[in-house]
């Protein structure tokens, strides 16, 4: 078999390949020969020189060639092999918890050996437990490696020096048929960001020059970030092809009606926003083309998104279509099915409410709705992706609170929506603002429409930062505060991401409160607690039977209670700001003044200060988001940590944060000078998870 033919093998054909190997690497991802390029080290070793024991340093992985001293059996404690070796430079100790009586007689005085290993400060002087070492003859049989020794990423049961041999044929492979995976970033554009070519990238992270070091190596060298650069423009493009193959589905043609429209708006206790009007009008035009819209609107909190998505809601229903709406929690969709009950009251449809709580005769009657266009709104939680959930005529898919969704569970429910080559128009709803940077790159497929307005008479939030050591003069805010008819909510949060942990925590400052808050009615909700429970106690304390309600980060989303215009957030120093400004914006609903109190554990960092401040300064939502970004890095901002939404072979938001920019711009060139890269670049980076990407 020629080089050639075999590049595109399965890595089978790799000597040393064969049987388990072959499922472990595939375990990895690792198919085909060519998979194995894209599979980088963790780090790196460094056996490329002898190493003077005078100038090593701790930390240091070194290869060191020298003497042995003596070599001893010692009983403190442990039995444990010592053995210490000197090169004329110094002298260090290589230390054996498990050692044969043959290695105690081979490393004799005098016998000149090999080794290497990690180097540790140790009782006398440097150290290395373990090494890897070889007794020999000569000092040149100290073989030193030509490249940096690459340490991969392994799986259960695979050895190290397995993968290695497979990631060095395939290189071998790769370099003498360099043709059979072409470098698909144009000249110009490496040279304009002065990275080199996908050859010379693969090449030093494979087999690194003796002298490279490894830490630039893992952050900063061009050949990594090449390749970030390279996935990254691959993500974009197969978002961007997404949404020009939008193109080829039909939509409902969804036609305002003037009589529905002037009855909606005139039923409305308000007056639209000019930025409301502004973002409806985009909706309207979507609607009324024949292919399937998708747009994000982006709106702080207490924007009036609902009520925008209400009207597009109108649109469908006039039209004789359903529209289903989707929110990531309970609470929130019992909110909109409040909301839109009050909005088409006049309007004769019915609405299903569907969440997974719903069981038996209830269910299948409220199914049997929805299946057969009876239920024209839809509300509800994922339960509305269920299997059993079929509709009669979707027309639109509102989404609430985007980023809780992953982008394939957004599409999903559009295809459930399909009939034949027609698919709903979908509006998704988002208060956590999306710097533009992070929404080229994993919204590049929406429209993105913008409320960047609230509306009138909304009073700025009161922040301050106060030390929990004040906890007891916050108390007693808040018995003054109820005394003069208002309410308020105790938000617990923690450092660790466990629930039971929060819940705990909840519980545990919900008695505290009672016993220091007598007379103030106190009412908690956290995620362990039953939808139906929670339920309760949010519309006991909107009923204000309740004066206080502790809660967890669970209210984050879609509460609204105008009359409660105080919180207090606990340990408010590791949250995101972004969270912190949602949370905060369950407050300032009223027409009366309102404070949010972020409760720090003293001291806080110069950071911490800097972020808490930010949040003192502005409550707007774009500018938070923007500084969340430069401060927190990308990947935590948009909570892909738990959510897994964007999963990236090489790319590290937060390593290569700084790429985001060019990306853009490269993506704008490639498609206008080289657009026949566009499909080989997708197929490299995302393979066959672009099953959304129909062309
Ligand atoms: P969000 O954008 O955070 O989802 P909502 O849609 O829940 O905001 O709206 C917040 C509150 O503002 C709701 O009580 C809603 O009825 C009200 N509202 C929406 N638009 C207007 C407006 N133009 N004028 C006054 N109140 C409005
Ligand atoms: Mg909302």
């Amino acid at each position: 078999m020629d080089a050639r033919s075999q590049f595109n093998q399965p890595i089978v054909s790799l000597k040393g390949v064969g049987g388990q190997t072959v499922i472990r690497l595939e375990k990895l991802d690792i198919h085909q020969i060519r998979d194995l390029l894209f599979h980088l080290p963790l780090r790196y070793e460094d056996r490329t020189r002898i190493q003077q024991i005078s100038q090593l340093r701790a930390g240091d992985t070194a290869l060191v060639c020298a003497r042995v001293v003596s070599c001893s059996i010692s009983h403190h404690g442990r039995r444990l092999l010592n053995c210490q070796i000197s090169d004329e430079t110094g002298l260090l100790n290589l230390r054996f918890f498990h050692f044969t009586a043959k290695q105690h007689n081979n490393l004799s005085a005098n016998t000149l050996i090999s080794c290497f290993g990690e180097i540790k400060e140790g009782y006398s002087g440097f150290e290395i437990i373990h090494p890897e070492y070889k007794i020999i003859q000569s000092a040149e049989q100290c073989i030193t490696q030509d490249s940096l020794t690459p340490i991969y990423p392994l799986t259960e049961g695979l050895r190290q020096s397995i993968l290695r041999k497979a990631a060095t044929q395939a290189l071998d492979i790769y370099n003498s048929t360099a043709d059979e995976l072409p470098d698909l970033l144009p000249e110009n554009i490496l040279k304009h960001y002065k990275f080199p070519s996908l050859n010379s990238a693969l090449n030093t992270l494979h087999a690194p020059a003796a002298g490279l070091s490894t830490d630039n190596l893992l952050g900063t060298n061009p050949a990594l970030k090449r390749l970030a650069f390279e996935e990254l423009i691959a993500h974009q493009l197969s978002q961007l092809q997404r949404k020009s193959s939008d193109k080829q589905w039909q939509a409902p043609n969804l036609i305002e009606s003037q009589q529905h429209s002037e009855a909606f708006l005139k039923a409305l206790s308000f007056k639209l926003t000019q930025a409301q009007q502004r973002v409806i009008k985009e909706i309207v035009v979507d609607c009324a083309s024949n292919s399937p819209m998708l747009r994000l609107i982006q709106g702080d909190v207490g924007s009036g998104k609902t009520v925008v998505s209400a009207y597009a809601a109108l649109l469908a229903l006039s039209n004789q279509y359903q529209v289903a709406i989707m929110a990531p929690t309970e609470l929130l969709a019992e909110q909109h099915l409040r909301n839109f009950s009050l909005w088409f009251e006049d309007f004769n449809t019915q609405i299903a409410y569907l969440t997974g709580q719903l069981k038996g005769k209830k269910r299948e009657q409220i199914l049997k709705d929805i299946a057969d266009g009876t239920a024209g709104i839809i509300i509800g939680t994922h339960a509305l992706f269920q299997d059993s959930v079929n509709f009669s005529r979707l027309g639109l898919i509102i989404i609430d609170e985007q980023h809780r969704f992953g982008v394939n569970q957004r599409l999903a429910l559009r295809d459930k929506g399909q009939t034949g080559n027609t698919k709903p128009h979908q509006l998704i709803m988002t208060a956590t603002p999306i710097p533009r940077t992070l929404a080229m790159l994993n919204y590049a497929d929406l429209d993105i429409s913008v409320i960047d307005e609230l509306p009138p008479g909304r009073i700025p939030v009161i922040t301050r930062a106060i030390p929990a050591d004040r906890r007891d003069e916050i108390i007693a805010k808040i018995n003054a505060w109820v005394a003069q008819g208002h309410q308020a909510y105790w938000v617990c949060t923690l450092i660790e991401e466990s629930e039971i942990l929060q819940c705990e925590a909840a519980e545990d400052t919900a008695q505290y409160l009672a016993s220091s808050l007598p007379n103030i009615r106190i009412g908690l909700v956290h995620g362990r607690m039953k939808a139906a429970e929670k339920e309760k106690v949010m519309l006991t304390f909107k009923q204000h039977e309740l004066d206080l309600l502790v809660a967890t980060t669970v209210i984050e989303v879609g509460v609204d209670v105008p009359n409660s215009s105080l919180m207090i957030i606990e340990n408010p120093e590791h949250l995101g700001l972004s969270q912190l400004h949602q949370l905060r914006g369950r407050v300032g609903r009223g027409s009366t003044e309102s404070y949010c109190l972020l409760m720090y554990k003293a001291p806080l960092s110069h950071k911490s200060r800097e972020r808490l401040n930010i949040l003192r300064e502005t409550s707007d939502g774009f500018v938070i988001a923007e500084k969340d970004l430069e401060l927190r890095g990308p990947g935590e901002m948009m909570g892909t940590r738990q959510t897994g939404q964007m999963q990236f072979k090489i790319a590290d938001l937060e390593r290569d944060a700084d790429l985001l920019e060019s990306v853009s711009e490269a993506v704008t060139l490639i498609q206008k000078h080289h657009p026949e890269n566009n499909q080989a670049l997708i197929k490299r980076w995302l393979g066959s998870t672009t099953k959304y990407a129909e062309v």
